[in-house]
């Protein structure tokens, strides 16, 4: 039995925070394998390790000094490793990757330096196994995960040293080159130790007490989602809001192992639990809403076309002109005599005269008309399947404040209501829903 536990750079971001993810490692023996990301912000305007790293690197392509860069990066990790009184001889390392910098140095083996420097602290600071990554994690040449590979390299590690702190976000390709993930690929590499060791939970450490039910900057003081299912996550995150990464979330979804996302300056916060399904949760809570997640910059095109029902070849048709130019729909409403199809602007601006044109010639509509500056919001709840009226408490607090919905549509699992609305009554939108189902 064991818990992965993964720190976001926040968490690491100097001694103090060093020292509660030591407390909080060690309040629960379970918590055997611990994923670390690089040194994070320690207050607004400060550098991401991870930056400054990437700096150093376009400071060598351009022939800058990078001595001031590597000065601040060599003073912060051993002012951390002096004030934890940690024994880890870490200027070898340091003169090791920085005294002889080139222009030719690989970008991704000076950038994942962060993790690594960061994981060689946290191991001896809290008496672990250090597990360099390039060891564990594996890539094809394609840049695709070797999962067999990986899995298999993770539980012999494990196998050897129970208790091991593994450096996130990087791994080595087949010629042992290093290769990072994307931005926050840390979130990945827990998720992957977590799948290959049968973990019971994997514990995803932040600075936030979960998942907020609505944006911030939206809502004042949203509450924290407790519960969600995956299936909620997904569309949560499809529209927005600001959670993990599906890549970090399918290995551990395949599973069927639950992600706990908590926060290590309020360790005692439940934060927010996801897992496939919840038993009896019926009559733990009647809030039936679970989050709220939106977007603006949509367009909207709709077809108009009699009988489209009985002949739906101009629906195929249309998609497949859209998936030629390679953009991506994102909600298709299918009627008696019209269609209609959200895009993204950011996906179709460029190609949308060339993609109307298409459609024009080879589709023949009788009418097509495209509004812009469109905003879809998603009303997420698991628990909506269950009760009747919900869509029309939705309609009706929306009506009733004078926001016209000009898109309506329900996901077909039934645990999403998604409403279009113009741009300019988003933020009202949001508020709106979270004060009818929320507040
Ligand atoms: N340090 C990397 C980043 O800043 C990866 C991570 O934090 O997960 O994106």
């Amino acid at each position: 039995m064991l818990k992965v536990v993964k720190f976001g750079g926040s968490s690491l971001a100097d001694a103090t925070q060093f020292a509660k993810v030591k407390d909080i490692v060690l309040a629960d023996p379970l918590r055997k394998v611990v994923v670390v990301s690089a040194a994070g912000k320690r207050y607004p305007g400060d550098h991401k390790m991870t930056d400054l790293l990437y700096l150093i690197h376009a400071h060598l392509q351009y022939g800058f000094s990078q001595e001031e860069i590597v000065r601040i990066i060599v003073e912060r990790l051993t002012l951390i490793r002096d004030q934890l009184r940690v024994d880890y001889a870490i200027e070898e390392d340091l003169s090791r990757i920085f005294g002889s910098l080139s222009k030719d140095i690989s970008i991704d083996e000076l950038v994942s330096r962060g993790e690594y420097l960061n994981a060689k602290l946290m191991a001896a600071y809290l008496g672990y196994a250090f597990v360099d990554a390039s060891s564990v994690i594996f890539f094809g040449y394609d840049g695709q995960l070797d999962t067999a590979r990986t899995y298999q390299a993770l539980q012999d590690a494990y196998t050897v040293h129970q208790k091991m702190v593994i450096p996130g976000f990087y791994g080595s390709l087949p010629n042992h080159k290093i290769k990072i993930m994307s931005r926050g690929g840390s979130d990945i590499t827990g998720a992957l130790a977590a799948a290959a060791l049968d973990a019971q939970l994997y514990e995803n450490w932040t600075d936030v007490s979960g998942i907020l039910m609505a944006d911030p900057k939206i809502v004042k003081d949203p509450k924290a989602i407790q519960r969600m299912t995956y299936a909620e996550l997904r569309e949560l995150s499809f529209l927005g809001a600001s959670v993990l990464h599906e890549e970090s979330v399918m290995p551990i979804k395949l599973k069927h192992i639950p992600l706990q996302i908590l926060n290590t300056n309020e360790p005692d916060h439940p934060g927010t639990l996801i897992d496939e399904k919840f038993e009896l949760e019926e009559d733990q809570d009647d809030r039936f809403v679970t989050g709220i997640a939106g977007r603006t910059g949509f367009y909207v095109l709709t077809i108009y076309k009699e009988q489209i029902l009985a002949d739906t070849s101009i629906v195929r048709k249309t998609l497949e002109i859209f998936d030629n130019f390679h953009v991506q729909i994102e909600h298709i409403t299918l009627g008696l005599d019209s269609f209609l199809l959200t895009v993204s602007s950011a996906q179709i601006r460029d190609r949308l005269y060339d993609v109307v044109g298409k459609i024009q010639s080879e589709c023949k509509p009788d009418t097509l008309e495209i509004e812009e500056n469109i905003a879809m919001i998603a009303c997420v709840g698991r628990r909506m399947r269950y009760r009747p009226g919900i869509s029309g408490k939705l309609f009706s607090a929306l009506g009733n404040h004078g926001i016209n919905i000009r898109i309506i549509t329900q996901g077909t699992n039934e645990i999403s209501i998604i409403v279009g609305v113009e741009s300019k009554d988003y933020i009202d939108t949001v508020k709106v829903i979270y004060d009818s189902f929320m507040g």
